[in-house]
């Protein structure tokens, strides 16, 4: 096992990776950027450095600061959480080449499934169906054309190394299709400085179903059940669960037997994600892999009893899974709420400042994920998330009262929050049902 590792990350998972470290009496090395001095598992890490000023593009994606950081203070892996640098092959490259393990899968693994035309290839030879789209990059506005006639509209176009929602757009006709093959691309070029693009049929109301696997370099992958995360604002998700409540078991052994393929197929190791899009009918395609620990693992973890990160940190040490996939049986339902520093009632403004008041709830079924603190300022320059709310109960309907419950008693003043949203959704019949579908927020709560 490890001595000690580098967390290449901050806000609330770097808090996470620091806490299961701790547990398995590992020393942590905390790296934060000039914005970052008052973040809380700072004053936990056995030691820390400043890698750069705010900007994330010269402190958290600095890979020569990293680097610096990691040989100065002698570690033995990084953990890269999720964002930054962990969906970025060349970084693990860079950490293999300074004899410095990388906390997540191999470059190979994670360059082939980061690009999405080439994760779908891997997914039809694995025999996992994709959504009906281009089946490759769509090269010029007459290629796209085709494939919209072939498959009809309306259609999406996704950027191959997409990632955010960022080079995404719906066409439901030839001159939106044209006038978004040109904006997806300069939109891709801009973000992923790569402009290729495919299309698929956008999927008439889908619920986003997930897979979370784990696999060992031994050549043990197992699933760990589903996470739904239909609940969206603008493909972003705001609340995840587990389990999905309308999957059957027939279509939910299905789905978790093709992501373990598909993950064979693509040679993984460490914790990953299948993404799935369930249509209306019950049928179910792929849309992409997440090589990565991915904000909403807490469901997943309530459920099974396993803790993610602490097998992620095991497995890249080169120790086998603790579990077989007979062991893993999902007790409960278990609901996430992302705390976002956003009004809800401004159009989702992102609300950074100071926490004048923050009473975190707590009690039975409660799970409080969270770098915030009373006198926490909120930095402008990242992620608005400060907070997961992830509450676990017997059934869904006991977790939803669990979540009303602790959502009333949560109190955070002097910024803005996503707990009125929430609040308001909790009222909502077709959420209380489980009837949504990723447009619910847009479609009730998107413009005020
Ligand atoms: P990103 O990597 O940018 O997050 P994804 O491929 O994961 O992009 O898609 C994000 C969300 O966009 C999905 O959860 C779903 O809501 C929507 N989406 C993606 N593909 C389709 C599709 N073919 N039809 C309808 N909605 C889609």
């Amino acid at each position: 096992m490890f001595r000690r590792i580098l967390i290449a990350n901050r806000g609330e998972i770097a808090l996470r990776i620091m806490r299961a470290c701790k547990e398995l009496g590992i020393e942590t090395v905390a790296v934060y950027s000039e914005a970052d001095r008052d973040l809380l598992h700072l004053r936990y890490a056995d030691e820390t450095v400043c890698i750069g000023p705010a900007p994330s593009g010269q402190s958290y994606l600095n890979i020569p600061a990293l680097i610096a950081a990691a040989e100065i203070a002698d570690v033995e892996a990084i953990h890269p959480g999720y964002g930054f640098l962990s969906e970025n092959a060349h970084f693990v490259e860079v950490c293999q080449s300074c004899n410095i393990k990388f906390i997540g899968p191999s470059p190979e693994t994670i360059a082939a499934v980061g690009d999405k035309v080439r994760a779908k290839e891997i997914a039809r030879e694995a025999g996992v169906q994709g959504v009906p789209g281009s089946d490759g990059p769509v090269e010029s506005e007459q290629d796209a054309l085709a494939v919209a006639r072939r498959i009809g509209f309306p259609v999406l176009i996704k950027a191959a190394a997409g990632g955010g929602g960022r080079g995404m757009r719906v066409a439901h006709n030839d001159v939106s299709l044209v006038n978004g093959y040109h904006s997806a691309r300069a939109e891709a070029e801009g973000a992923f400085k790569n402009s290729t693009v495919y299309i698929e049929k956008y999927v008439d109301r889908p619920r986003h179903v997930e897979i979370q696997i784990i696999a060992d370099m031994h050549g043990n992958v197992v699933h760990l059940g589903e996470r739904d995360c239909s609940m969206q604002r603008r493909h972003q998700k705001l609340v995840e669960e587990s389990p999905c409540p309308v999957l059957d078991e027939d279509t939910r052994r299905r789905m978790g037997e093709a992501a373990v393929r598909l993950a064979r197929a693509s040679g993984y190791y460490s914790a990953g994600t299948v993404e799935f899009l369930l249509d209306r009918d019950g049928n179910f395609y792929f849309i992409e892999v997440n090589s990565r620990i991915q904000v909403e693992h807490p469901v997943t973890e309530e459920v099974t009893g396993v803790d993610l990160i602490r097998e992620m940190i095991r497995v890249a040490a080169g120790e086998k899974l603790s579990f077989t996939q007979d062991d893993i049986r999902p007790k409960g339902h278990a609901i996430e709420f992302r705390i976002n520093a956003e009004d809800p009632e401004s159009n989702f403004k992102p609300s950074p400042g100071l926490i004048e008041t923050l009473i975190p709830p707590s009690g039975p079924g409660v799970r409080w994920d969270s770098h915030a603190y009373q006198g926490y300022r909120v930095p402008p320059h990242y992620d608005s998330m400060v907070a997961k709310l992830i509450v676990h109960r017997a059934t869904r309907q006991e977790a939803l009262a669990t979540a009303r419950r602790a959502l009333e008693e949560m109190q955070i003043d002097g910024i803005k929050t996503t707990r009125s949203l929430f609040l308001r959704v909790l009222e909502h019949s077709d959420f209380i049902h489980g009837n949504i579908d990723t447009g619910f927020i847009d479609r009730f709560f998107g413009q005020r």
